[in-house]
This record gives structure tokens, sequence and C-alpha cells, in this order.
């Protein structure tokens, strides 16, 4: 049993997807005995009924409550979850001008143009191509860098694999990939373990034990560690199991965002 656990990657019910409010969120967070807590509610910069320029403000007044009520049990953070940053960037770097974020997590959802990839059935799809296209245009979010996280690296899989049972061979990739880590760890940024795909068919975290020791090979020294919870009873599953594995990969301590700064937490 893990001390000192913060999740860095929640939904309320200002998410499309999301079904608890945010005081439920942090009542759970207390419950469970976490440290902490981050809001990511989701903004994806390419749709424009479900990105966040025009409706953050009561979001975050939300949250500023929540951190009032609950000061004295845990730590709650203003985040966001920006989804595709790279395909609307004006829409993106005007939402990080117009509001103060604790952390900002970034994450890709879709091709451009595309419905997100929750909404494909693969069994009829070039799979090679979709995950190529994937992981070119991550890696140009990547360089883009106006982020403190990259969220679930190996998204895709929690779909192809996890839910569809489709075997995905991930060699192809393997250079982009590296790539990717290169570049957030050189830019001093995290990537996330994101526990949802525990619970979710894959049995595994996103991304799995092999890249993070890559990224720890790489230079990468912030990782934060998030469930991905849409409902409260989600709300810190599994982090033990990114602690394991952080320490298996030689890391002594994980990640959380502050007024967007990194902080170190030990793990205990
Ligand atoms: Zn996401
Ligand atoms: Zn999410």
């Amino acid at each position: 049993m893990y001390q000192n656990l913060f999740d860095s990657h929640t939904h309320s019910d200002n998410s499309h997807d999301g079904h608890a409010s945010i005081s439920m969120l942090c009542e759970a967070a207390t419950t469970k005995g976490l440290a902490g807590i981050a809001i990511t509610d989701h903004c994806e910069c390419d749709d424009p009924k479900l990105n966040m320029l025009n409706r953050f403000a009561p979001l975050q007044f939300e949250i500023l409550k929540a951190q009032a009520a609950f000061r004295d049990q845990i730590m709650v953070c203003c985040g966001i979850e920006l989804g595709q940053a790279i395909y609307n960037q004006e829409l993106a770097d005007k939402l990080l001008d117009t509001y103060k974020f604790d952390f900002v997590l970034a994450s890709l959802h879709n091709s451009p143009g595309d419905v997100d990839l929750c909404h494909i059935d693969f069994a009829d799809k070039d799979v090679p191509k979709i995950l190529e296209e994937y992981y070119s245009n991550m890696l140009k979010l990547a360089q883009w860098n106006k982020f403190d996280c990259l969220a679930h690296i190996t998204y895709p899989l929690r779909y192809i694999q996890g839910i569809q049972k489709i075997e995905v061979n991930m060699k192809p990739y393997d250079e982009m990939i590296y790539e990717i880590l290169k570049t957030v760890a050189q830019n001093g940024k995290s990537i996330e373990i994101n526990t949802s795909t525990i619970r979710q068919g894959l049995g595994t975290t996103m991304p799995g034990l092999d890249y993070i020791k890559l990224f720890r090979q790489l230079g990468g020294e912030h990782v934060t560690v998030g469930s991905d919870a849409h409902y409260a009873k989600d709300v810190g599953a599994h982090l033990d199991v990114g602690m394991d594995m952080l320490k298996e990969a030689g890391f002594e301590y994980y990640t959380v965002y502050r007024r967007r700064e990194p902080k170190l937490l030990k793990i205990l």
C-alpha cells in the first residue's frame, strides 16, 4: 500500500463523458486517502461542440470552490486535458492564455477531421496506416511542447487491442515513439502512466513498462500517474500499479503539477 498517492487525471461531469461532480471526485479522493487530485476535463480543440474556450470559467470557479472546501484534506489542482491541440493551435493558445491552470495534459484522440478512435470499428480498417498517422501527429504534438504532460501515449491500444481484441504489433512505430519520448524528455516535460486500461480490458497501463523504461533511459525525469476516472468510484484506481512500474523502471519519485510547475513526490 503506497502513501502519498496523487491522481493526476480525472474527469467531472463538465466533460461530455463524465458522470460525477467535482465535489464527488474530491470526496472519493479523500475517502481513498489520496494526497491530491487534478481535475482534467476534456477540451477537444478540433471540435467546436467539445472545446472549452468559452466554457471554462464556471468550471474553474467550481474547482476553486472545491479547493477551499477540501483544503484541509487534499490538494485539488485545476487541470485540463487538451485534446488535439495541434489541429487547432490558435484555440489552444487562446485557452492557455485566458485561464490559469495547474496542469495541462495534452492528448490525441483522433486523426484530423476524424472521430475519436473510441468510435471506430477497426475490423475492416487499415490499422497500420491509422497508427502511422497517429504517431506522426503525436510527434508534432510533442514538438509543440506547450503542455506539461503527454497523456496516454498508447491510446489506440485501449480500443484496438483492449476492447476489440485485435493484436497490434507496435514494432513499426518504435522509431517514432523513440523520437516522441526523446522530445518530451529533452523538453523536461512528463509522460503519463494512465491506469484506466487495467480496468478496461487491455490488462496493462497506457503506456506499459517498456516505454516508461525507455523514457527514463532517454533522460526523462517526470512521470505523472492518473486513473482517467469518469466516475467517482474509479478515482485513484490502480495508482499502486503505476507506482510499482515506476519503481521497476528505476524512478524514486513521481511528478505532480501546481501552477504548471513540476513537483516531485517520493514514492513511499
Ligand atoms: Zn484522453
Ligand atoms: Zn481523460
